[in-house]
């Protein structure tokens, strides 16, 4: 479903009253709706086709995630089964050449041989939804660094739970030219950074104490929303190896 802009900042402006960082938020929640928008309309585009091969499949994260997406078992077979073949194409061009030994070994020409092996079986192309995740991701960046003076945004980023996850302000700062943007941002930012270590100050305090959980205030749940802010939301980021 395609989304205007103005959709989107709506959105985003709405997404800062959830009790998550809100790029992360809609990226899920717009990753959810490609999948299915994948499974039901665009399984049967000849360009899906040829990117979900170019990719060799959909990425870890993403292939399990199709598991539970509406449509199911039928379209990836059919995605799948087409991959395959274009894989074993590619299989059938590997001729590894003589056997790396003695000085050519040293010279890590034995790596070589199997590198440019490995290297048939290398996608062509990215994930088909990373490549959709990574233009909704920037649209909301974009529309974050291009708002950071509206008066409209930073209210909502001050009324906030904790802001925007660390990877996300990251991403926005990056695009900020200005200066001064960059000042604002960090300070709205940096206050929900000490609001949280002073929860978590408080969460470690309190359990040294044998304060029950039950006893506790906000700071109860401090260190799930450390996690939150500070690696993102789960399925947003991936393993860092
Ligand atoms: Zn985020
Ligand atoms: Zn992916």
């Amino acid at each position: 479903m395609p989304m205007n802009e103005s959709t989107r900042h709506v959105d985003l402006l709405r997404a800062f009253a959830k009790s998550a960082c809100p790029i992360c938020a809609l990226v899920l929640r717009d990753m959810q709706q490609d999948m299915d928008t994948l499974m039901l309309e665009r399984i049967n585009k000849v360009e899906t086709h040829l990117m979900f091969r170019a990719g060799r499949g959909l990425c870890n994260a993403h292939a399990w995630g199709v598991m539970r997406a509406k449509g199911g078992s039928l379209g990836i077979a059919v995605m799948y089964e087409s991959t395959l073949l274009s894989l074993m194409k590619d299989v059938a061009k590997v001729k590894p050449m003589g056997t790396a030994s003695g000085f050519r070994r040293f010279l890590g020409g034995g790596k070589s041989v199997g590198d440019s092996a490995a290297n048939q079986l290398e996608p062509t192309g990215d994930c088909l939804l990373c490549t959709l995740m990574n233009k909704n991701e920037s649209s909301y960046v974009n529309i974050v660094a291009e708002n950071v003076h509206d008066s409209q945004l930073q209210q909502a980023y001050r009324d906030s739970d904790g802001g925007v996850c660390l990877p996300h302000s990251r991403m926005v700062i990056r695009l900020l030219k200005n200066p001064d943007d960059i000042h604002t941002l960090m300070d709205i930012q940096t206050a929900k950074w000490h609001e949280l270590q002073a929860e978590l100050q408080l969460f470690i305090q309190e359990n040294e104490d044998n304060v029950p959980q039950s006893e506790m205030g906000k700071e109860g749940d401090s260190w799930q929303r450390a996690i939150r802010y500070l690696s993102g939301e789960k399925d947003v980021f991936g393993y860092r190896r």
